[in-house]
């Protein structure tokens, strides 16, 4: 609710803060058990750091969390390592994230044994090899090391890992953009088996609308900082509303070639979050941009339709 996530920049001799990156300027949305918000933006809108700040890995400037009626804005050291068995978070990168020198048996079990989930050794291999086959991996695989795995293959010790703690909200921050189209898909099947079969929540972020398409049940899609739209998914893919998503939606190949889509071109890149563009801002870069009203009016999410699961914050449109 009202998430606010400012970086300061410092500057000088003395080090004085001289300016701020805007990277999450006040932002609310809830997700449901069971349910996947896709979020989507060009990098640098705050996905990530929207993300962050849920699980409190960076503290929020201002606005609170809350997660199954629990705080996690106003929790304590010990109430957040409790907090962080229900809230995992999955990395672009799996490479990145999982040790080199581990073994995939040390990488998996080792979140079991911070959280003390297993009382023996043999308790904890079999848990570990249940949580490989969970994830399509096996026994096989425990006395390996990560780089004799494939992308996919990595991203899966990756979601192996976070599931260890039997997590209730995954953040997953662009698990999959760094894989090829087909990976991508078996990993995002994958993860929506995991979803339905543990009851599992994802924020799923992505820099495309196409990634989040088949796996979200609602998008939320951010521009600078703020969210511009968010719909359920099947209404933000039919009948998008805010210029930007148009443009976002534009980009996105059709399968059916009988179908034919104008691309909207997006001029020039994000602007700086440091100076954000004043009143909307995307004013900047939008096509239908009104002098004297968009440079000078922050839009707010308003209603679209009958009820308020389609929002959109756009002067000219809902
Ligand atoms: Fe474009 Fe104005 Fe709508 Fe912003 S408020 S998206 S500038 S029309
Ligand atoms: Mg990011």
């Amino acid at each position: 609710e009202g998430l606010v996530k400012h970086f300061p920049i410092t500057g000088g001799l003395f080090g004085r803060v001289v300016d701020k990156v805007h990277a999450v300027d006040g932002v609310s949305f809830e997700i449901g058990q069971g349910e996947t918000l896709g979020v989507v933006g060009e990098s640098g809108c705050g996905k990530s750091t929207t993300g962050r700040c849920i699980l409190r890995l960076i503290e929020p400037t201002a606005g609170e969390v809350t997660f199954a009626g629990k705080s996690v804005s106003a929790a304590s050291k010990r109430e957040l390592r409790a907090l962080a068995r229900d809230m995992q978070i999955i990395f672009q990168d799996p490479y990145a994230s999982l040790n080199p020198r581990m073994t995939v048996a040390a990488i998996v079990g080792e979140a079991l044994t911070i959280h003390k989930l297993t009382k023996t050794a043999r308790e904890q291999e079999d848990r570990t090899v249940q949580l490989l086959e969970t994830v399509g991996l096996s026994a096989d695989h425990l006395r390996r090391f990560p780089h004799e795995f494939s992308g996919g293959q990595r991203q899966r010790i990756g979601i192996a890992r976070a599931l260890a703690v039997s997590p209730k909200l995954i953040v997953c921050d662009e698990a999959v953009s760094a894989l090829d189209v087909s990976i991508q898909a078996q990993v995002i099947n994958l993860l929506e088996d995991l979803r339905d079969q543990f009851g599992l929540s994802y924020m799923f972020i992505a820099h495309d609308l196409s990634v989040v398409e088949h796996i979200s049940h609602r998008v939320a899609v951010m521009y600078l900082g703020r969210i511009v739209e968010i719909a359920p998914a099947q209404a933000l893919y039919t009948n998008p509303q805010h210029p930007y998503t148009e443009a976002l939606l534009s980009a996105v190949p059709i399968p059916d070639p009988a179908v034919k889509r104008a691309r909207i071109p997006l001029l020039g890149d994000v602007p700086s979050p440091i100076k954000p563009p004043s009143g909307c801002h995307f004013h900047t870069r939008c096509p239908i941009a009104k002098k004297g009203l968009c440079d000078v009016e922050k839009p707010v999410l308003k209603a679209v339709g009958g009820d308020n699961s389609h929002q959109v914050a756009c002067h000219l449109r809902g």
